[in-house]
């Protein structure tokens, strides 16, 4: 099978947790590593590195334009050399460069989001909503991290088709150590949408001294990570910047807990790591965190700081709760090991393909 692949909003070889560059690359890279061993993938993103074989059969080819059109070129020009059997495009941007390309190469197309504009409980933007509609409605189907984003997505958009593949984990490299840790970690992009500022005040609530490190690079421009550090002002918080993917498990396995106070979460690729370090997670209920630690491997509350701040306190004090939703985490995130995941993309692409 020839896969084309888009990535139009950030390249997956640019390293995350900063900017623009997020989970959707960890998926990408991770996915695309395993399935490049049976099958022939081919990753459009913008850029002027030309063509980059990052695995056997995977190429990453960059496009030097900052237009949607003239991407779509480059991918019609492939397409006429290779004959891509199947096309997923990744995030809305790459949708629109998906309703573009769709037209002419006439070959099935997947369409992941990362993030269902329609579903976030804060900065909504209304042209993106429209967008997103209309690229669900034209692909062939759209794939979701959770059956509950897909379940929202069904009820909104009745006719739209859906299939739910979660994201995976490397589950050697997040590896289970010890846990005799009592500080709070916190993994992502500094990013408004990412409610580092609930975290902050939730510490405060605890009345004790509770450390925190924070992991990640500024993600829309240095304001937001200097509104955090202010409000943090007199608390033991270490801002350590963006850290390289493959230096992060030491961060898990130094910590006691990972919170996760996301206003908005579709999956939660961090909460996954934490659970294949086995450290409890503490996020909202609301969020893809539901699905994927469930009420077994964290503790999800309803949005607000002091729910945070109990469900902190509650933790700090109990090693024993700790290693128990840890372990239990460990066990549930062998199931979501990248190799298993990619196995399911595989079967899926293959029934879309003779459909
Ligand atoms: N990440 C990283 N280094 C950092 C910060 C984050 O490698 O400094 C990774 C993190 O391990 C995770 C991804 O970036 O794999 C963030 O994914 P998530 O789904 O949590 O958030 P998103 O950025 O997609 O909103």
């Amino acid at each position: 099978m020839r896969i084309c692949v888009i990535s139009y909003h950030s390249s997956p070889l640019v390293p995350v947790g900063a900017g623009k560059s997020g989970g959707m690359s960890i998926v990408i890279r991770s996915l695309y590593e395993r399935l490049g061993r049976h099958a022939d993938v081919d990753i459009f993103t913008r850029g002027n590195e030309r063509v980059v074989s990052v695995h056997p059969g995977v190429r990453v080819l960059h496009v030097g334009e900052n237009n949607p059109g003239r991407f779509v070129e480059a991918i019609v020009k492939n397409h006429r050399r290779h004959g891509y059997d199947l096309m997923h495009t990744h995030y809305w941007s790459s949708g629109i460069v998906g309703l573009l390309a769709s037209r002419v190469l006439k070959i099935p197309w997947v369409h992941t989001l990362h993030t269902v504009e329609v579903l976030k409980t804060i900065e909504r933007d209304k042209a993106r909503i429209e967008i997103e509609e209309e690229i669900m409605r034209s692909c062939d189907l759209v794939i979701s991290p959770t059956s509950q984003e897909a379940l929202a997505i069904q009820t909104l958009y009745p006719d739209v088709k859906t299939a739910t593949i979660p994201h995976g984990v490397d589950t050697r490299r997040f590896a289970p150590s010890h846990n005799g840790h009592s500080n709070i970690l916190f993994v992502g992009r500094i990013d408004p949408i990412k409610g580092i500022h609930l975290l902050i005040d939730a510490i405060r609530l605890t009345k004790r001294d509770i450390a925190l490190t924070v992991v990640g690079g500024p993600s829309k421009g240095d304001h937001n990570l200097r509104s955090i550090e202010k409000h943090a002002a007199g608390l033991d918080v270490d801002f350590v910047g963006q850290v390289r993917h493959d230096r992060l498990a030491d961060y898990y396995s130094r910590a006691a807990m990972l919170v996760v106070p996301s206003y908005y979460e579709s999956f939660g690729l961090v909460g996954l790591e934490a659970m294949a370090s086995a450290r409890p997670v503490i996020g909202f209920s609301h969020t893809g965190l539901k699905e994927t630690v469930g009420d077994d491997a964290g503790v999800l509350v309803k949005m607000g700081a002091r729910n945070l701040a109990r469900a902190i306190k509650n933790l700090a004090v109990d090693h024993n709760l700790r290693q128990r939703l840890g372990n239990r985490g460990r066990k549930k995130a062998l199931a979501f090991d990248w190799s298993l995941v990619a196995q399911k993309y595989g079967r899926l692409y293959e029934r879309v393909v003779e459909k």
